[in-house]
């Protein structure tokens, strides 16, 4: 089945298809870099990330383009208060940025263009604007004209002619010919970042930025243009002006737009102060735990944000989880042939429920990303191979089949967690045995040799951790299991003392 999109443009699911056989060019907004970014950001860039995943799932090459926004009013007020330059706040919060979406797990951009450096492709934009007749110069700013391009309001739905709200008062309101006329160029200010230009000098506006740079590296038409659905006016809308405008072509096949994360019914925004940094959620719950939250809610929709909804998601992860704990716990004790073997009618009906599950997922997310009943799949499929696990598992001799059986279904939940960016191999490099050895020393466990292994450490903090414990020292257990929380050991108590495993 193919994939359907809903297109902010045409307010239908469309179906995708697109410029290029097999390939998907996407463009998605990035940062303005004046801050850290905050959970209502990391929704929009955890959204995407998912949308990309997906297609790259079922088989799409996709080059995935991502601006920085690195010279801006925000930017220069921000280095202005701490007296420093806007290229030093741009590079500190981009570097946090790129930190940030790192340890959320969002796959890095193919491109990553940054506006200072492609001044000189904007300034050529803005030029064939102003030679064509669809853009003015004022006292060293140059405006768009709105009014000499006939398609504006499509995206937004908005009749700019009957629109008398705008009405602006100030310096640039009268250096502009229509209210809803928007700067392509910025006449410098003292003490600005500025580029030389026709007009003299001065900086680019936001929206050429974007126009700029995605036709730069997608071509003049390219598939999908994404960001939050707060950029549709007038972010987007200007930048379909500007780039029709000078191509004569159309500029986006399919216009993504994802929703707001709310806290208390109001957007989550630095305007409004309500906001909760990435770094500070992540400090005190995992990536995939965030990553959860957003998924559980279809990426268009409002998603109200509290400390609760976060508690939930663990749960739900937490199944997924234990489900792979469950599957590593039997493959550990039952090795047996891998490869062509005869599969019981348990093992058949498990395959069988994996398939369909399959095929569950990908309706789901065929459907415009539904990545909340896709999810249902996932659980649906879980419940299946936990009563495997525990039928099989109760009772010695396992059939030959088990191996197989069980590395088909970690498969299963590996790769469609995956495609949303769960449970992705972090730990490629291996445990970090310096940290699990800071943790022995701080903790008091006595490590035997040199060559303790990474193995050896957990499970010494572990019987240190039951030993306190029956101490009734609970500062210390809890050190421990905080400990090695942090460096991704997983350990789940259960009838006769614990078992624990390094997390995905
Ligand atoms: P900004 O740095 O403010 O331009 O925002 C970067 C991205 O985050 C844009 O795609 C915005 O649409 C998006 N965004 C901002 N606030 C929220 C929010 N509360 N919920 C979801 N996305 C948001
Ligand atoms: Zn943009």
């Amino acid at each position: 089945m193919a994939i359907k999109i809903y297109n902010t443009m045409t307010r239908k699911k469309e179906e995708l298809v697109t410029r290029d056989d097999g390939k998907v060019s996407m463009y998605v907004c990035g940062p303005t870099v004046y801050n850290y970014i905050h959970l209502g950001n990391a929704r929009t860039f955890l959204n995407f990330d998912v949308i990309r995943r997906y297609l790259e799932f079922v088989g799409y090459k996709v080059t995935f383009v991502q601006n920085v926004t690195d010279v801006d009013d925000k930017i220069i007020n921000r280095a202005n208060e701490e007296g420093t330059t806007a290229d030093d706040v741009a590079t500190r919060y981009r570097t946090a940025f790129e930190e940030d979406m790192d340890a959320l797990g969002v796959k890095r951009p193919d491109i990553a263009p940054r506006a200072t450096e492609h001044v000189p492709d904007m300034i050529e934009v803005i030029s064939a604007l102003v030679d064509q007749g669809n853009a003015y110069e004022s006292g060293g700013d140059v405006y768009f004209e709105v009014s000499s391009f006939a398609d504006y309001g499509k995206l937004s739905g908005r009749n700019v002619d009957e629109q008398q709200s705008n009405i602006q008062c100030g310096p640039e309101a009268e250096r502009k010919r229509g209210t809803w006329d928007f700067a392509l160029w910025k006449a410098a200010k003292p003490e600005e970042p500025s580029w030389d230009s026709p007009w003299g000098p001065g900086r680019p506006g936001w929206h050429i930025e974007c126009s700029t740079m995605s036709m730069k590296y997608l071509g003049r038409c390219f598939d999908v243009h994404g960001g939050g659905l707060d950029l549709v006016f007038p972010h987007h809308e200007n930048e379909i002006a500007q780039a029709e405008a000078y191509s004569g072509e159309r500029f986006v096949k399919y216009w993504i737009h994802s929703g707001m994360l709310n806290i208390a019914q109001e957007k989550m925004s630095k305007s409004l102060g309500n906001i909760k940094m990435i770094r500070e959620v992540l400090a005190e719950h995992d990536a995939d735990t965030v990553r959860m939250l957003m998924l559980g809610t279809h990426y268009r929709s409002p998603l109200s944000f509290s400390d609760d909804s976060l508690s939930e998601a663990r749960t739900s992860l937490e199944r997924i989880q234990n489900c792979l704990f469950n599957i590593d716990d039997l493959s550990g004790r039952a090795p047996g042939p891998a490869g062509e073997t005869f599969l019981t009618d348990r093992g058949t009906a498990l395959l069988e429920a994996l398939e369909e599950a399959d095929t569950e997922f990908r309706s789901h997310m065929d459907d415009d990303f539904n990545s909340a009943a896709a999810l249902g799949a996932i659980f649906g499929a879980v419940r299946e191979i936990n009563t495997y696990v525990g039928e099989i598992g109760s009772a010695e001799p396992y059939p030959p089949e088990t191996a197989e059986v069980l590395a088909r279904t970690r498969t299963f939940l590996l790769e469609h967690g995956g495609a949303l960016g769960l449970m992705q191999e972090k730990r490629a490099e291996g445990p970090d045995i310096e940290g699990l050895a800071r943790l022995a020393q701080e903790t008091g466990v006595e490590p035997a040799g040199l060559e303790t292994s990474a193995d050896d450490l957990v499970e010494l903090l572990l019987e240190k951790r039951q030993a306190a414990r029956k101490e009734r020292e609970f500062a210390l257990s809890d050190q421990i299991r905080d400990g090695l929380a942090a460096l991704g050991v997983r350990v789940e108590d259960v009838r006769d003392g614990y078992r624990w495993r390094f997390e995905r």
